[in-house]
């Protein structure tokens, strides 16, 4: 028996209408917002991810599925995640010059190679935003506030809102000298990775999980309180513009965010009662990514908004209890030319547009009858060979048992 590879997952008809039920709130308030969507290669040129993620991450050190393809002795990776590939697709479709912002969403499976436990697989499902071209928190504040309907129209509550500033390549560097040495100070308290991490990506220190790591990171400088004056002035606009709309929020030194392309405003919508994958979504300021990957000085913002930890989130608070759609007729049918008039019956209401069944696998008329009742048809139809020679048969609603006779050729619901 070959089974499924270890991470990835099956998600089966019982399950597929809570995610297109989130799948499609997702689009409609990506729509409401502005964003088109946007669907882009599964995989890329290794060198997009190293450029535009960075490789001092643990997502291109670590956890990327890279291989080297067959006949070009090019190295290709599978998307770890999806805002390099949109940067990059804008650039080389000549979006850089449009009219600004440029707004773009997509719901797509990212692929990581870490470690598989509750909330976190390697093949993962997100649904992904990225506005580009504009330097203002408004931008900020309009992909927070997206995130943010979102999550409510799912009916979250336990979903709190953290942000945090980390800076843009004025403030960075004094912040990262202050950072490197508050941590230097307690080097011996660090865990293993931290330890390699310091001298690369301080930042990162800040949201090891580690306790003893933790502990020492609530005493660190705070990146909020390191700002240039005009990262400070973004910020306060931004709290300012979160608070005017009505989205409540804690500023929390301690998000940094993973991926090195970050600057200014970062932000993560963390659930209450999942376990330690928490973060339902991560997102940020990224001026810095379209021109190191090529392209011009173009600054965006946008986040990722992991689906299974949504679902997760969603079934913690007993909001995952959305069903398939049920048949508004079933058809039992007893005999040859029963069977065969029941397929012309159910093929012509389909045609109309309804959902209707009709017995394929050769059932007794009682195990019919049970089938209905299991699948939850709205009415059904028994047809014989005197129903087939009369052209009439009853309709039944399997609601409140009433009946009605039908012309079998013309009759509809
Ligand atoms: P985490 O801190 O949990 O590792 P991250 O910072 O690596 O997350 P991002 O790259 O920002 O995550 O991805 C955006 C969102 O995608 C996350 O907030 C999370 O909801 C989801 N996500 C990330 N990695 C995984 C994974 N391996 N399995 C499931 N969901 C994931
Ligand atoms: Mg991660």
């Amino acid at each position: 028996m070959i089974q499924k590879v270890k991470g990835t997952m099956d998600i089966l008809p019982s399950e597929t209408p809570l995610w297109r039920y989130i799948e499609n709130i997702m689009r409609e308030e990506a729509e409401k917002y502005g964003y088109g969507e946007i669907r882009t290669p599964t995989f890329e040129n290794t060198e997009l991810f190293v450029r535009g993620v960075g490789d001092t991450t643990d997502v291109v050190q670590k956890e990327m599925y890279t291989f080297v393809d067959r006949d070009e002795d090019r190295s290709i990776s599978l998307r770890p995640e999806g805002t390099a590939s949109v940067a990059r697709a804008i650039i080389e479709n000549g979006k850089c010059s449009d009219p600004m912002p440029l707004k773009f969403y997509y719901i797509i499976s990212c692929f990581r190679h870490e470690k598989p436990q509750a909330g976190r697989s390697r093949e993962f499902f997100q649904f992904g935003t990225e506005m580009f071209g504009s330097y203002s928190p408004a931008a900020d504040a309009t992909a927070i506030a997206l995130a943010n309907s979102v999550i409510r129209r799912v009916g979250l509550k336990n979903v709190k809102l953290h942000i945090n500033s980390i800076g843009c390549k004025e403030c960075r560097p004094k912040y990262r000298g202050a950072l490197v040495s508050y941590f230097n100070s307690r080097a011996d308290k660090l865990c293993d990775t931290c330890k390699s991490r310091l001298d690369k990506n301080p930042l990162r220190l800040l949201d090891c999980k580690n306790p003893d790591c933790a502990e020492g990171a609530k005493g660190a400088p705070k990146t909020v309180d390191h700002l240039c004056e005009s990262c400070e002035k973004n910020f306060k606009l931004l709290c300012s513009a979160l608070d005017a709309m009505n989205i409540e929020y804690v500023i929390d030194p301690s998000i940094v965010r993973g991926l090195d392309y970050y600057t200014g405003a970062v932000f993560e919508f963390i659930a209450e009662g999942i376990g330690a994958q928490s973060t339902v979504c991560g997102g940020g300021r990224y001026d810095g990514l379209v021109s190191s990957i090529g392209g011009p000085e173009l600054p965006g913002i946008g986040f990722g908004m992991g689906i299974t930890r949504l679902i997760l989130a969603m079934r913690e608070a007993g909001l995952d209890n959305i069903e398939a759609a049920k048949p508004r007729l079933y058809i039992a049918a007893m005999g040859e030319a029963a069977l065969v008039k029941g397929l012309a019956i159910t093929e012509r209401l389909r045609r109309e547009g309804f959902y209707a069944e009709c017995d394929v696998v050769g059932r007794s008329l009682k195990a019919q009858m049970k089938y209905a009742n299991k699948i939850g048809a709205g009415y059904t139809l028994i047809i014989g060979d005197s129903e087939i020679e009369s052209g009439k048969a009853q309709l039944r609603n399997m609601e409140n048992g009433e009946q009605t006779e039908v012309e079998l050729d013309s009759f509809s619901l």
